[in-house]
């Protein structure tokens, strides 16, 4: 459990938590993986969102789940690519959340992965709560928790 004051302070801008989903970049699941390598490639993330047409969650997808398709035994078929569903490749057993405000789910989760995507209960994506935002968070609380608390050891501390 996170001590009341340190989640107060850790929460303090949690409006800027959630990236919106309309500013993720993404994939479509029927989408062809050559489509998928040029966005990847385009947007410079190692990994994006997939989505269906109606906008609900459905995986994720890496330029390494692209390459390791692209690959054969002496050349890399890039043309194969065309012939390859996103849906086909995608990981689907990544950790999603419904709260991006639930702090101690944040910080668990985010301790392994870059970004968690948000997906309410009826499948709809939301968004995606970053690593950046929280160590953003994180960087406010360990430089000013105490200017506005005063913290007493409950140890003998060494100076
Ligand atoms: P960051 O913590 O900002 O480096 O983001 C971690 C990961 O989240 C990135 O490597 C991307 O995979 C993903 N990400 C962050 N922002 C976006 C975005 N606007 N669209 C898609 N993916 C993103």
């Amino acid at each position: 459990m996170i001590d009341p004051a340190v989640a107060q302070m850790l929460t303090k801008h949690q409006e800027k938590f959630l990236i919106p989903g309309n500013v993720v970049a993404n994939v479509i699941d029927t989408n062809n993986l050559y489509h998928a390598f040029l966005v990847l490639t385009k947007v410079h993330y190692a990994k994006i969102i997939v989505l269906d047409k109606d906008g609900k969650y459905r995986g994720l997808l890496s330029l390494a789940m692209i390459t390791e398709q692209m690959l054969e035994t002496e050349t890399v078929a890039v043309e194969k690519l065309k012939h390859i569903r996103v849906e086909q490749v995608m990981q689907t057993d990544a950790p999603t959340i419904v709260d991006p405000y639930d702090i101690e789910q944040d910080l668990h989760l985010l301790t392994d992965q870059p970004f968690l995507p948000v997906v309410a209960d009826n499948g709809d994506f939301t968004g995606i709560v970053t690593r950046r935002e929280m160590f953003k968070a994180i960087n406010y609380l360990v430089h000013g928790i105490d200017q506005e608390y005063d913290i007493i050891s409950k140890h003998r501390v060494k100076e």
